[in-house]
């Protein structure tokens, strides 16, 4: 279903974490029992998340990685890069945490064989679209065969998974653009989304145009409010000025500047 012009219900919820990982160091997942966030979440959308107060005050935009409907939980996968993860990392199962969400534009998943581009923390929004489509396919980066933990996750959810490595510890060496425009010019796949650096997205894109394919990147900005009123994470598009987090975070690719 395709996530353009819905109007989502956006709601606080105490969320009880049920459960809290760590897949390799510095990396979490973090399970949370938000029922009615569960229950509306489209892929590509996000929720912002109190951390404790030694992490400030300000909620923290994190990607909606899965959700399960039925049990009412969602899941996050978040990277401890600052005082706000680092405090939310010393948060335990049974611990309550506020969620506002689900927030912003996420992908359109309505298409028969879309192929989701990730780099290292871009893969958390893509894992919901590979859970929610039935027909799926990933290529995924990373530094290191550590950093692509990410594997065993998607696996029961993508038809097939692609992995390079810039060290070439695991799959095949190099970034993502190398494999892309083998997997591209076949004409398998009928939309690219891309999630990870700018640059990587950048690349990726020009990649998707050359072959006539299109592409949806999800954007990173650093944000207060996330829903659209204090204009900390507006961005210039092609198509004028807009903010990350209500027509964001995800945008057509060729909309974009990289570069801003
Ligand atoms: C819509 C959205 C979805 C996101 N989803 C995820 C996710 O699923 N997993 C994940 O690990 N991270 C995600 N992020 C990034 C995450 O929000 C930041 O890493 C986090 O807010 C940093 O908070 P902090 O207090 O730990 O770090 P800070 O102390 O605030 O900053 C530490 C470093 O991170 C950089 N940074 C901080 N916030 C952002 C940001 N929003 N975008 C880019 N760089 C930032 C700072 O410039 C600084 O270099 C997302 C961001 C957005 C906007």
């Amino acid at each position: 279903m395709s996530a353009e012009g819905m109007i989502l219900p956006k709601v606080i919820e105490a969320a009880r974490i049920l459960s809290h990982e760590a897949p390799i160091a510095g990396v979490d997942i973090l399970t949370l029992a938000a029922p009615q966030i569960a229950q509306t979440a489209l892929p590509g959308q996000f929720v912002q998340v109190s951390v404790p107060v030694s992490g400030g005050f300000l909620r923290r935009p994190l990607g909606i990685a899965e959700v399960s409907r039925t049990d009412g939980w969602i899941r996050l996968i978040y990277r401890q890069v600052g005082r706000g993860t680092e405090a939310l990392a010393g948060a335990t199962a049974g611990a309550d945490v506020s969620v506002l969400g689900p927030l912003g534009r996420g992908f359109d998943t309505a298409l028969n064989h879309p192929l989701l581009v990730g780099g290292g923390m871009g893969l958390t929004p893509l894992l919901f679209f590979a859970a929610a489509h039935p027909n799926v396919s990933v290529l995924m980066g990373g530094r290191t065969k550590e950093e692509v933990f990410w594997e065993e996750i998607y696996r029961p959810h993508v038809r097939e998974c692609f992995i390079t490595t810039d060290d070439g510890s695991y799959g095949t060496q190099g970034f993502v653009t190398t494999l892309l425009p083998e997997l591209l010019k076949g004409g398998t796949y009928d939309g690219v989304a891309v999630c990870g650096p700018p640059v990587m997205m950048e690349r990726v894109a020009g990649i998707a145009s050359e072959y006539g394919i299109p592409c949806e990147v999800s954007l990173e900005k650093r944000m207060a409010c996330g829903l659209g009123a204090c204009l900390s994470c507006a961005v210039d598009t092609k198509s004028g000025r807009r903010k990350v987090c209500k027509d964001g975070p995800v945008f057509p690719a060729g909309e974009v500047y990289y570069a801003s």
